[in-house]
């Protein structure tokens, strides 16, 4: 009875506006403790909704992630919103993935409204740059968004969609976790060199015939590799290597973008086909064998997995105000180019007035939200953008380099030494897109720069300032602090 009480009391929470406030913590669904032979059946089901835009179509399609006014000419393959949902007892989660660039958390709270009965819907992107634009930086200028209202709107009604299909499909399911390390297929664009090179593969299957019926892939890089001068719209990598395990195994696939600040990219990773023959960035060659390459990876993966409980599905989620320091985005905001809500800035993560536009913009901050979904012996941290490495493997912190701007700060705790359970996942842009997440001792955007460079690094201009990294992380430990946590 307890369960289904708090499983209640989660979906009005989720629901509502104002629901973080409610508790001076958080949301905890189920109880990590009770003996799993209590529990009841895990079910899962998957789905996929096209969400293609038509090219040509009644208005121009703004390819997003490199310049300005990037205009597609066609269409190299289709875009999809791809959900799994998991239910146990009282509680039904869904977990979406959308190949675009990025999806603020206000639409996300639009696309659960019609999910009232879910206990927690998840919307992650791929961060895929070459899609369109739904986050206004990359439309025919600077000084012009580049989103389509309507198709944006058409893309909540998909999720939507993709969330009851998924729905349907739920059946008793067991599941097997495998991980590789795949170094090969990343390239890191920033200093210092740290990537988060392990994939992992979620394997569904029939209970008691092991009937394969879905994955789930989740790995670390941007899908980039068509590169800049690209007109065709494609999800990239992610689109060949989707289709290539959909291919092998017969069941439905979920990808999932995880740890891509730093900068992980296919950029600049040599790949190369059956003859030998190296491939260009930009060429559909080697966006295709690299979409395949990992789907090798995803499959030599599996081949080693092992038993995983699922259950049961503890859901701890709350939101967070950050300080937004950039003033190219207070800029874009004011230009109308970048649309969020905005927040009086008052010191507090936990809470914060609405602003008016009358607000000093150093006063300013938005909302955003952190999750750590802990299912059985898998523990899920969903973080809303593009982290770097340093805050999320659990390794001894990069040295710092004297050039950079904040040399007393302290390392932020990474998020998996604070994830206890056996197995660990990261879902990044989890329900926004708020940009890089720096650790604060990387900040540096004064000279003298940091590695002996006569110029900055790529990050900054993209990140909504240096306190979000130590904000978030403290969050996170407060978050997981709590009794579901633990
Ligand atoms: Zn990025």
């Amino acid at each position: 009875m307890r369960k289904l009480w708090t499983a209640g009391l989660a979906l009005a929470l989720v629901a509502g506006v104002g629901w973080f406030a409610a508790t001076d913590d958080l949301e905890a669904l189920g109880d990590p403790d009770r003996s799993a032979s209590a529990e009841p059946p895990l079910e899962m089901g998957q789905a996929e909704v096209d969400i293609t835009p038509p090219v040509p179509g009644p208005r121009p399609v703004y390819l997003a992630g490199f310049g300005h006014n990037r205009r597609a000419q066609g269409i190299n393959d289709p875009l999809f919103a791809r959900c799994i949902a998991l239910r146990c007892g009282g509680v039904k989660i869904a977990l979406v993935s959308v190949d675009l660039i990025g999806w603020f958390y206000e639409n996300t709270l639009r696309v659960r409204e019609q999910l009232k009965d879910f206990t927690y819907v998840l919307i992650s992107t791929t961060h895929n740059h070459e899609g369109p634009d739904t986050m206004g930086l990359w439309g025919e200028s600077p000084l012009r968004s580049g989103v389509d209202p309507a198709y944006v709107a058409q893309v909540e009604e998909r999720i939507v969609h993709s969330v009851r299909a998924a729905e349907k499909q739920l059946r008793p399911a067991s599941a097997r976790i495998g991980r590789v390390q795949a170094p090969e297929l990343l390239h890191d664009s920033r200093l210092p060199y740290l990537v988060h090179d392990e994939l992992v593969v979620l394997r569904f299957h029939h209970p008691l015939t092991d009937e394969p019926m879905g994955l789930v892939v989740q790995w670390n890089c941007h899908p980039e590799t068509l590169s800049s001068k690209n007109v065709q719209v494609s999800a990239d990598f992610v689109g060949y290597a989707v289709a290539a395990l959909r291919r092998h195994a017969g069941v439905p696939v979920t990808y999932f973008t995880g740890t891509v600040g730093g900068l992980m990219t296919s950029l600049r990773v040599k790949i190369t086909d059956e003859q030998g023959r190296a491939w260009d960035d930009g060429t559909v060659e080697k966006t295709r064998l690299y979409g395949e390459r990992l789907a090798a990876a995803a499959e030599r993966a599996l081949s080693r997995a092992e038993p995983l409980a699922l259950t049961p599905l503890v859901i701890q989620a709350r939101q967070v105000y950050l300080p937004m320091a950039n003033p190219l985005y207070h800029l874009a905001r004011r230009l109308g180019v970048l649309q969020r809500d905005i927040y009086l800035w008052q010191g507090d993560p936990w809470q914060a007035a609405r602003a008016s536009e009358t607000t000093p913009e150093k006063d300013r901050a938005i909302v955003t939200e952190i999750a750590v979904l802990t299912l059985g012996e898998l523990q899920i941290v969903c973080v809303p953008g593009e982290i770097y490495p340093e805050l999320v493997l659990d390794r001894s912190p990069v040295p710092l380099d004297p050039g950079a701007d904040f040399p007393d700060a302290a390392v932020e705790t990474p998020l998996y030494r604070m994830l206890k359970k056996k197995h660990k996942m990261i879902l990044g842009l989890a329900n926004d897109e708020i940009g890089y997440i720096i650790p604060k001792r990387q900040w540096d955007v004064k000279a003298p720069f940091a590695y002996d460079r006569k110029s900055k690094q790529y990050g900054e201009e993209n990140s909504i300032g240096p306190e979000t990294a130590p904000l978030l992380a403290r969050a996170f430990e407060a978050l997981l602090r709590t009794e579901a946590g633990k």
